[in-house]
């Protein structure tokens, strides 16, 4: 969103790194004046032609960082017959809103050119995308599940791939992905520029590493607001029951206009959303279940401030470029400690600290207890003087209790957590672009998952296996991955075999 509390390379100029002036009129267009270090880093290696390894997560400016040398090259090496239906660069990005946001990228940088991108993921018909592969197509940026669908029914023919770009690895992993990438990467010619960006480096990311680049240059930067010490937090004790009165209440009183808030299922984001209607605060939840246009939408809307307030799910919430908000409001704890740290991680902006605000439950507090001991700090717990809750309040159903981190849940306990199918699990992973997640136990299933294989940056421990209520049950890939995984890996210090 806000680009200004982006950290800028101070010794780097754009005029340093060689690009071709209709790119340096396209970044003078968007207001950059300085490249980010991830840029300033990225570019000559890429421009230079070879394989990357690159450790760094949305909001650093990684995007820019591969597309514009990538549409630098393709430019400069013009091909004789491009045939339509053949890109010569390939995207892979994890979800379907990535997708859009990074095509949006190259559209922005590449104005002045005459390359041709496009972008395809599921859960849209597909016809529109058969069309426009025939027409000219140089860039295509897509999430797995669909490319292989077009490539199934012979409407897209990747042997002219150049260049492929990895983006987001560790969540395309996360979301049981492996699969889909390993047969992609088959279809490709042996003949090309690989990069990779992830945010973390798992065993597993270096094993994908390993099989695919070649003498990688590497770059990392800093994660963006890794620390918690810049994020104002605090929690208000209310019954369950009362907290959509009370983020009603905190909305209107102090005039937020912007509030990502976080709900544990896709149920409560709706009921959430539409409490908060029927309250005259204009709201929309964003998860899974929901069409892909409808997400576009509520995305789109909530970025240009005309739809204040976002409700969504973690997985919902992933590889989305909505973070430098001024409040994250946790309506309900995770489970997991970590997931509570890339929540708030979204708040902040110009600079400023942003806020965090948990709403928490009596049944919570061993989640916040937990929470607190991974941040190595307190949250200040505070009441809301001005709320006055309700009376004649609705019946709640009774609610089944939550486990708190630390303990092993042995059967399904929550009343709506769907039930694997019989006879085992599915064996693919839906092909949508859609997150699934992995960790989340099959009844049995006491295999512990690790942090991490997700964008943490916190210490490797081994955690028990949770199932929120409306998580989808476990894929085969992702199973795999529930497998304990040693220490990050840092490519600067790390020892490869290329
Ligand atoms: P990304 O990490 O690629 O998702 O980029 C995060 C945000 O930073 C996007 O909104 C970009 O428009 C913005 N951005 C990228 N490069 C720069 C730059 N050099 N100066 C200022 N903003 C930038």
């Amino acid at each position: 969103m806000s680009n200004t509390a982006i950290p800028l390379s101070n010794e780097i100029t754009f005029a340093d790194l060689n690009l071709a002036q209709p790119l340096m009129r396209a970044i003078a267009d968007a207001g950059y004046t300085q490249p980010t270090p991830v840029q300033a880093q990225a570019i000559p290696l890429v421009l230079a032609g070879g394989d990357l390894l690159a450790g760094a997560q949305t909001g650093t400016g990684k995007t820019a960082g591969f597309t514009l040398p990538i549409l630098h090259l393709l430019t400069a090496k013009p091909v004789a017959n491009q045939r339509p239906g053949r890109p010569r660069c390939l995207i892979l990005v994890p979800t379907r809103e990535l997708a859009a946001q990074v095509e949006e990228s190259v559209q922005t940088y590449g104005k002045y050119l005459a390359l041709k991108s496009m972008v395809m993921f599921g859960g849209v018909n597909i016809n529109p995308q058969i069309k426009a592969l025939r027409g000219q197509m140089d860039i295509l940026v897509a999430t797995p599940g669909r490319l292989l669908d077009h490539v199934g029914q012979k409407t897209l023919d990747l042997s002219g791939v150049e260049i492929l770009v990895l983006d987001e690895a560790d969540r395309m992993l996360d979301m049981g992905f492996i699969r889909d990438i390993k047969k992609i990467l088959a279809l490709l010619p042996k003949q090309r520029q690989n990069l990779l960006f992830s945010a973390t480096f798992s065993d597993e990311i270096k094993t994908l590493a390993d099989g695919l680049l070649h003498n990688p240059g590497y770059v990392e930067v800093a994660r963006r607001n890794s620390t918690v010490e810049l994020i104002e937090q605090s929690a208000h004790l209310v019954p369950q029951k009362l907290k959509s009165y009370l983020l009603a209440h905190l909305i209107k009183h102090n005039n937020w206009t912007q509030v990502l808030v976080f709900t544990r299922t896709k149920h409560g984001a709706n009921r959430l959303a539409e409490k908060l209607n029927a309250d005259g605060i204009p709201a929309a939840a964003i998860h899974g279940n929901k069409s892909q246009p409808a997400r576009t939408k509520a995305l789109a809307q909530f970025k240009d401030g005309t739809m204040p307030v976002l409700v969504a799910t973690d997985i919902a919430a992933r590889g989305l470029d909505i973070d430098m908000l001024p409040h994250v409001v946790n309506f309900e704890l995770p489970n997991i400690p970590e997931d509570y740290v890339h929540r708030i991680g979204r708040t902040g902006r110009a600079g400023s600290s942003g806020a965090a605000i948990s709403l928490v439950d009596s049944e919570e507090l061993p989640f916040l207890k937990n929470i607190e001991r991974l941040i190595k700090r307190d949250i200040p717990k505070v009441t809301v003087d001005s709320f006055v809750p309700p009376t004649n309040l609705p019946a709640e159903a009774p609610r089944p209790p939550r486990q708190p981190h630390g303990q092993r849940r042995h059967s399904h306990t929550t009343a709506s957590a769907p039930r694997p199918p019989a006879g085992g699990s599915r064996t693919q992973p839906p092909r949508d672009g859609q997150s699934r997640r992995p960790g989340n136990p099959q009844p049995g299933n006491t295999q512990p998952r690790n942090p991490q294989q997700r964008n943490s940056p916190l210490p490797a421990k081994p955690r028990p296996a949770q199932k929120p209520t409306d998580q989808p049950p476990l894929s085969e890939a992702a199973r795999h991955q529930s497998m304990p995984q040693p220490a990050l890996f840092s490519p600067r210090s790390g020892r490869r075999g290329k």
